[in-house]
């Protein structure tokens, strides 16, 4: 199995549903923030996020936030959701992503991760030995590092797509970008 390689794709997190979930017998979920559930500059999570996080508490599916991301903007987005967080990850390194599954009682074969960037989410999914979720980008950066991370995704997507021809295609962008630029306009 290839590191980079995503175990599942999907257009959008509120795609990941209870369902799909509990047939991949996936019972908690470590979570990015940044671009996966919500732009960088939006600092509360809105409605769509709190229906979803609801829906997954309701059928007993634990999910905690999982961010690179520093404190204070981790601390503000969970302040009325109350969720288990990691601010400052160190993703792709496994270290803390495995403190994290420890404390909540997670195992390698009942847990996943979500995010948006392979060489960050996907590779400590698999650091960790469980399963990785990508979604595209809400909002993607368009400076030249991300552009660089972006061109070396292309490889383990099309390798990907490769496998499993049929799975939501996630190159051609997020359908939540028009949302929030609609928002901030
Ligand atoms: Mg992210």
């Amino acid at each position: 199995m290839s590191r980079l390689r995503p175990d599942f794709t999907f257009l959008c997190y509120r795609d990941v549903s209870v369902e799909f979930l509990r047939e991949q017998g996936i019972a908690f979920l470590l979570l990015d923030i940044d671009n996966t559930l919500a732009p960088y500059e939006q600092p509360d999570p809105d409605e769509h996020i709190r229906a979803w996080l609801s829906s997954l508490a309701a059928a007993g599916i634990r999910a905690a936030f999982l961010s690179n991301n520093h404190g204070e903007r981790v601390t503000r987005f969970n302040s009325t959701l109350g969720l288990p967080v990691q601010c400052d990850a160190r993703k792709p390194l496994a270290g803390r992503a495995r403190q994290m599954l420890r404390a909540l009682g997670g195992t390698k074969a009942n847990s996943a991760l979500m995010g948006d960037q392979i060489f960050t989410d996907v590779l400590c999914a698999h650091n960790c030995g469980i399963r990785a979720i990508l979604v595209p980008p809400i909002k993607d950066r368009t400076d030249r590092l991300t552009r660089f991370k972006r061109y070396f995704e292309r490889g383990p997507l099309r390798r990907y797509y490769k496998k499993y021809p049929d799975r939501p295609d996630i190159r051609v962008g997020s359908p939540l970008a028009g949302e929030h630029t609609e928002e901030t306009v």
